[in-house]
């Protein structure tokens, strides 16, 4: 397993790949967990080579304090991706991507983030679009893997790769869940007992959701969500939306030729929690 820290190390190491082998990209904040171990091991299968970049990338931080009190467990990541077998990790210095100018470059993504994780967090997806550019023009990977916890970042990245005709596959892949069903995330460490608890009313929710959906309105299974969470001490719901998967737009009656997923946003504390769940 190669480590390199800077661009210039990082691509005369590239170069001498063999042209006809791929290279499988997993962009990730470190912090690993299995979810982002799930997204190694499928990325191992599908590619020659595989690179996972470590960059707690700043200007997708709406809120200072998120991004100080951002995890670095560098070291166990680097064990764990060891494991893994994993081929080549980029973990470069915040001035090695931004040379001193910590700006995003701004985006058309066609409304697509203008909704939930876009209206909540201002400038959020122009923050991850600039960094992930960056890390395809760096990389130059055939393949990147996203996960579909982040749903919405997903398909932004989908609509980028489209908009700059990059060369690069988006795949996909499934969300990783505790056995409680919780999302895994690099947050829930920061979770109290009780809220820990508590947290895999989420994705019960969601579950129920998809059962409601094809008998009751959208309004109806809104309202039902809402009352799930009225009541709990340690949750507060910020957002529970239903949307055409493709578009992200949100729909209050249903379409039978449309295909929608569930999206939702819940705060345990100060920690903010997300998941979703396709509904047909
Ligand atoms: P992050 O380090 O949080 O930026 O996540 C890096 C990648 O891992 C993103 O594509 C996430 O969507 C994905 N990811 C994070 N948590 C999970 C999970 N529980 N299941 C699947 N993918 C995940």
């Amino acid at each position: 397993m190669k480590v390199f820290k800077t661009v210039s190390s990082l691509q005369k190491y590239l170069a001498k790949i063999d042209k006809n082998k791929t290279l499988g990209f997993v962009p990730t904040m470190g912090a690993l967990h299995d979810g982002h171990i799930s997204i190694v091991k499928k990325a191992k299968k599908e590619n020659s080579f595989v690179i996972v970049s470590i960059f707690v990338n700043p200007t997708q931080f709406d809120k200072q304090e998120d991004l100080k009190k951002y995890p670095n467990k560098l070291k166990h990541d680097l064990e764990l991706l060891k494991v893994e077998n994993c081929d080549i990790i980029f973990t470069p210095e915040t001035n090695e991507i931004y040379t001193n100018n910590i700006k995003s470059d701004s985006f058309d993504f066609n409304g697509l983030d203008k909704v939930m994780e876009g209206a909540f967090r201002k400038g959020h997806f122009d923050g991850v679009g600039t960094i992930v550019k960056k890390l395809f023009e760096i990389i130059k990977p055939n393949t990147a893997y996203f996960g579909e916890k982040d749903f919405q970042q997903l398909q932004i990245i989908k609509k980028m790769v489209a908009t700059y005709n990059l060369p690069v596959q988006i795949i996909p892949c499934v969300i990783y869940r505790e056995k409680d069903g919780l999302a895994m995330s690099s947050r829930n460490a920061h979770l109290t007992d009780n809220q820990r608890k508590s947290a895999p009313l989420i994705y019960q929710t969601l579950l129920k959701c998809k059962e409601l959906f094809p008998e009751k309105e959208i309004n109806i299974v809104k309202k039902f969500v809402k009352n799930e969470f009225e009541n709990n001490k340690f949750l507060e719901l910020e957002y529970f939306e239903i949307a055409d998967t493709e578009t992200l737009i949100h729909y209050s009656s249903k379409n039978k030729n449309k295909k929608y997923r569930a999206f939702i946003a819940v705060f345990a504390g100060t920690v903010r929690l997300i998941d979703n769940i396709a509904l047909n």
